[in-house]
């Protein structure tokens, strides 16, 4: 049975980007790729994070990086990390213990926000960190008397 593929045939002419290490070939431009813990740059909330000290492969001609799959959770802790840290946001934890106190479920609190059902339980599992301006409205629920009840009283 045929199972139909979203890349035409041409594409697959190039080196595909799943081929693994130890093949060090770089899948842009062809050059012999070397390892390297330098900063690599990740996107968090629209911003770059220099992230140090994650092993990957790295291209001297361009400009291309490979992480091992096995590191990319690492990576994206560690830019998280950075990002809380450089903004001073609330850590998970504390997300949770001012959810929980509110007795809010994590949908209900995310609805409030008008933020996406899954955010509160991303936020809070540390897969996924807060804005520095959603910070600042975790905060007023925490710490203002009166901000959940405005919420419920102007709901998306
Ligand atoms: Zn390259």
């Amino acid at each position: 049975m045929k199972r139909k593929t979203p890349s035409s045939p041409t594409v697959r002419e190039r080196p595909i980007r799943r081929r693994v290490v130890p093949d060090d070939e770089c899948t842009e431009c062809g050059a012999t790729m070397h390892g390297s813990t330098d900063a690599m740059s990740v996107p968090i909330n629209g911003e770059e994070i220099e992230v140090p000290g994650i092993p990957h492969l790295a291209c001297p001609r361009c400009d291309n990086t490979l992480t091992w799959f096995a590191d990319v959770e690492a990576l994206h802790l560690a830019a998280f990390a950075i990002y809380r840290e450089r903004h001073g946001l609330l850590a998970a934890t504390e997300i949770r213990a001012l959810r929980v106190r509110r007795r809010l479920t994590q949908a209900r609190l995310a609805a409030l926000l008008r933020l996406g059902t899954n955010t509160i339980s991303r936020w809070e599992a540390g897969r996924n960190v807060q804005s520095a301006s959603m910070d600042v409205l975790l905060r007023l629920v925490r710490d203002v008397p009166g901000t959940l009840e405005y919420l419920r009283r102007h709901p998306a």
